[in-house]
């Protein structure tokens, strides 16, 4: 398939994991990606063209707006106007609500969160203009309830009503807004949860597989597809949506 030949897709948050698997999918059909992270973003970028694909890293912190302000103008002015953006950037400082601390409160709300409304506000001025667009934002099952991630959970809660409420305010201007929201997905993130629980990756991993209908984890790029289904032309009638992506746990 190349459902993205002739558009310019950023991805936030994609040096690793999710990000970079969604960025080296757009890629693969046909995007020119802007690959975006507070570190490393060159790797993806790299191993993209080392593939026969487009792609640019830029530094940005999704929590900085005069920094999301500047990368989009220049990645705008190397790779053309964006129509594709997925707010993927995301942190984890899980503990219990009792002493959940104001600065872990913050970090995750200030980085899930305000970083996609910093990201998707300086977005849409490009969409709005070229009326196309297309914003998919990482929520995650932890939105309905999880213990011990009562600020990750609020963020994830957050950008599900900032997608529904962007759907209504940009769809006349022809832009999709969804969500999707992953169940256990196996990348630094859930390792590094492990880790706090005295597990190994594996072993975190097996735990979460028994009790999931499909028996195992998820991977990246199984993430990875289902946004780009939904800032591809196929999904042109899904807007408002957030689509769990977790293996069939309720
Ligand atoms: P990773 O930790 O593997 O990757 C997240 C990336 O985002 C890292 O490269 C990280 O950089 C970067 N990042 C963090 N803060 C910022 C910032 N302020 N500005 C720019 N980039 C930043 O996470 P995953 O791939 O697992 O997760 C990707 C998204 O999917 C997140 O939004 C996450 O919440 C969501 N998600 C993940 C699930 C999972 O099971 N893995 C489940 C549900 C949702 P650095 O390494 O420097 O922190």
């Amino acid at each position: 398939m190349n459902r993205f030949t002739g558009k310019v897709a950023v991805v936030t948050g994609a040096a690793q994991g999710i990000g970079a698997a969604t960025a080296r999918q757009l890629a693969a059909e046909g995007a020119a990606v802007a690959v975006l992270d507070r570190n490393a973003p060159d790797k993806t970028a790299e191993q993209i063209t080392a593939a026969s694909g487009t792609a640019l890293g830029y530094v940005c912190d999704v929590t900085d707006r005069a920094s999301v302000e500047s990368v989009f103008d220049r990645l705008a002015a190397d790779l053309g106007q964006p129509h594709i953006l997925i707010n993927n950037a995301g942190i984890t400082r899980d503990d219990m609500f009792f002493r959940l601390s104001e600065d872990d409160w913050n970090a995750v709300l200030a980085v899930n969160l305000t970083g996609a409304y910093h990201c998707a506000q300086v977005a849409q001025k490009f969409m709005v203009a070229q009326r196309y667009g297309k914003i998919v934002s990482l929520s995650s099952r932890s939105a309905l309830g999880n213990r011990g991630q009562a600020n990750y959970a609020a963020a994830k809660a957050g950008i599900q009503g900032l997608t529904a409420t962007l759907a209504i305010e940009l769809g006349p201007y022809n832009i999709n807004v969804n969500a999707v929201a992953p169940g256990y997905i196996a990348t630094a993130m859930t390792a590094a949860t492990a880790d706090r629980v005295g597990l190994t990756a594996e072993e975190h991993q097996r735990s979460v597989a028994e009790r999931t209908p499909l028996g195992r984890v998820g991977q990246p790029e199984e993430v990875a597809a289902v946004i780009a289904f939904l800032a591809s032309d196929e999904a042109s009638y899904v807007s408002g949506q957030t689509l769990y992506v977790n293996g069939g746990a309720r």
